[in-house]
């Protein structure tokens, strides 16, 4: 059963479970997607739901920061622990490696897909990428159907979000791939563009703090953090 934390439903597993999930995805009949909100995006889906319903159609839902591991444990249904969007897809790319499954990237600006393919070919030894393309295209159509004729086990789609959720939702059967998993700015980051947080700041909750001072336009869709503890509460009060 998933825990419901202002309406998106999540997961409750271990990093290590989610990842063995996803690669079980990999071999199950039909197309499945995996998706990570963090707290911005829980607000984003509580405005939008068309982005609501795309969010909860999802195989996986994970919760990818520390913000939604707080607002589970202070409805009183706590997860039992953060599931970074990246990080899943590093333990799922280990395992495509080590079956010789394929994977196709797709997002973030030209030239950054075929940067992070790569680095990540040389990363993990065995881990076919089927192809590549940027995120900035006016049409899905041919999108479609290049992933379709690469013959991609499995799509990092990195678009932002909602956007990213809803294409998946829309398109990922006409794809041909068994998985597609939307992951927001990892692409950036596995093309060296972008730097992860170091571990302290994770470790210690603070890992958007350090995207913010990085990124400083990233001040508006932060202030939605906030938002997302005011409605937690406001929540909570109204179930008791
Ligand atoms: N992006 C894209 N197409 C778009 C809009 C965004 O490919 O139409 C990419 C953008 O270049 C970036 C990623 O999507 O690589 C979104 O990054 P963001 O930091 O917004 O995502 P988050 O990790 O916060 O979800």
């Amino acid at each position: 059963m998933r825990i419901n934390v202002l309406g998106v439903g999540f997961d409750n597993l271990t990093l290590r479970e989610a990842i063995d999930r996803g690669a079980a995805l990999l071999d199950e009949a039909g197309c499945h997607y995996v998706v990570t909100p963090n707290p911005e995006i829980v607000e984003v889906c509580r405005e939008n739901p068309e982005a609501m319903r795309a969010v909860n159609g999802a195989a996986l839902v994970l919760p990818d920061g520390i913000g939604v591991i707080k607002g589970a444990a202070m409805l009183g249904t706590p997860l039992k622990e953060k599931t970074p969007g990246i990080e899943f897809a590093m333990g799922l790319m280990g395992k495509m490696a080590e079956r010789g499954k394929s994977l196709y990237l797709l997002g973030a600006k030209p030239g950054v897909a075929q940067q992070a393919a790569a680095r990540l070919k040389a990363q993990y030894s065995g881990l076919k990428i089927a192809g590549t393309h940027d995120g900035y295209f006016k049409e899905d159509a041919p999108v479609v159907e290049a992933i379709r004729e690469s013959g991609a086990d499995c799509v990092f789609v990195c678009l932002g979000a909602p956007k990213q959720e809803l294409w998946m939702e829309k398109n990922g059967p006409a794809t041909g791939a068994r998985l597609l998993c939307g992951l927001g700015g990892s692409m950036d980051v596995f093309a060296g563009t972008v730097e992860r947080a170091p571990k302290f700041w994770s470790d210690h909750g603070l890992e958007w703090f350090y995207r913010l001072c990085k990124e400083p336009k990233r001040v508006g869709r932060m202030l939605r953090l906030p938002l997302f503890l005011v409605h937690v509460r406001q929540e909570k009060r109204s179930r008791k």
